[in-house]
């Protein structure tokens, strides 16, 4: 092992984190080190030559940043890297996770759980993704990878690929303190494409380090959408093939002295939902509750009216029986999933709806794949060191 930074040294291999995180035999708890929380300081330690592998450190770092890739596709496509399994947050949701990893900040630091959840200062339902209005005190968010490259004499910049089509508060919170490059690619109609994924990264990254021309220390955050393919059709050949090229890249890169780094946001499982079941959640939702249901994908947040938590819960036991977690926020406090505190626990509901196989009632059960929930291949994700 080259790497030479405590943080790394002390991370465990994929089987000891998974007996150590164990809640049972399907579930996880989010580390609170070797996790994806830590991939800003460790990109800091890396800028700052705390972390030196045999390459030119003090030189453009490229950060490829894939959505949805699991550590175990990453760990049997990936065999020239150093490869550390990290956890994802929980939820094991791409606006939770990529802004932990960018700004450091644990979810309940944040305050991004997920895509539907209750705003801070009114206390009304929104999507993260279409929110433009929320209002946070100045200091908060205020630094990130970006400003730590800055500080260190880096230029940051973020190639936003598929991020070009989202405008809202939480994307330009991600993005916050960086240049970014809006992708000229169609990615709406490349994002069942892999290899069009790879060719578009690839030429934006190539035009971005022809452009420095005054050979100045770049940071460069890459957005990779291989997260809606793998929705629609898992982790096949296609995604194998498409891992590999960007492997390939990425040792072309670290031949021409750049270093090169991979992480991502959350894993994904097989998932099914059913009409039938969607419905009969959104009966008893209405039945019970004073909202829609919040959460995303295989997690699920429940308001409801005051009085009617323990109705509820004991209706959710029995349509779920073995198949989900239907937790209390102090459960998910007690368990370490979610530490609460008092603005975290306004805006995820009082009742928190698990999946915990693949039988879940997931909104977008057009996806056959699917993630949020706490299962070891959502919450395990590889970091890629090449040299
Ligand atoms: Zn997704």
């Amino acid at each position: 092992m080259l790497c030479n930074s405590n943080i790394l040294e002390n991370f465990k291999n994929y089987s000891d984190l998974i007996v150590q995180q164990a809640i049972d035999g399907y579930s996880v708890l989010p580390h609170t080190i070797q996790s994806i929380v830590s991939i800003r300081r460790i990109i800091y330690d890396i800028l700052n030559n705390k972390i030196s592998y045999p390459l030119l450190s003090k030189e453009t770092l490229i950060v490829l940043a894939f959505d949805g890739i699991n550590f175990n596709i990453a760990n049997s496509v990936w065999k020239t890297c150093s490869l550390f399994p990290l956890t994802s947050t929980f939820p094991s949701i791409s606006s939770s996770a990529w802004l932990s990893s960018l700004t450091g900040m644990q979810v309940n630091e944040h305050y991004i759980p997920g895509v539907i959840f209750k705003k801070i200062e009114n206390l009304e339902l929104m999507n993260v993704y279409t929110e433009h209005n929320i209002t946070y005190n100045d200091n908060f968010l205020s630094t990130n990878i970006f400003s730590d490259a800055i500080a260190l004499g880096f230029e940051p910049y973020v190639i936003s690929g598929f991020l070009s089509n989202i405008r809202c508060f939480w994307k330009d919170q991600l993005v916050k303190n960086s240049e970014v490059i809006e992708c000229k690619c169609d990615w709406n109609n490349i994002k069942f494409c892999t290899n069009k994924i790879y060719e578009c990264t690839i030429r934006e990254l190539t035009q971005l380090l022809l452009k420095n021309k005054n050979k100045k220390r770049l940071l460069i955050w890459c957005f990779i959408n291989t997260d809606d393919y793998i929705h629609k059709y898992g982790y096949d050949k296609a995604i194998e093939i498409c891992l590999q090229q960007f492997e390939n890249a990425a040792l072309r890169l670290v031949r021409k002295g750049y270093n090169v780094i991979g992480y991502s946001d959350h894993g994904m499982v097989a998932n099914y939902s059913s009409k039938k079941l969607i419905a009969q959640l959104d009966s008893l939702n209405s039945e019970h509750c004073e909202n829609i249901i919040g959460g995303a994908g295989r997690v699920r947040w429940f308001y409801p009216i005051r009085g009617q938590e323990n109705i509820l819960k004991q209706k959710l036991l029995a349509m779920f029986k073995d198949e989900a977690y239907i937790l209390s926020q102090a459960d998910l406090h007690k368990k370490f999933i979610l530490l609460m505190n008092s603005t975290i626990s306004k805006q995820i509901g009082k009742i928190i709806l698990i999946a915990k196989s693949h039988n879940f009632p997931s909104v977008d059960f057009e996806n056959k794949f699917n993630h949020g929930a706490l299962s070891i291949d959502e919450m395990l994700i590889p970091l890629a060191i090449w040299s």
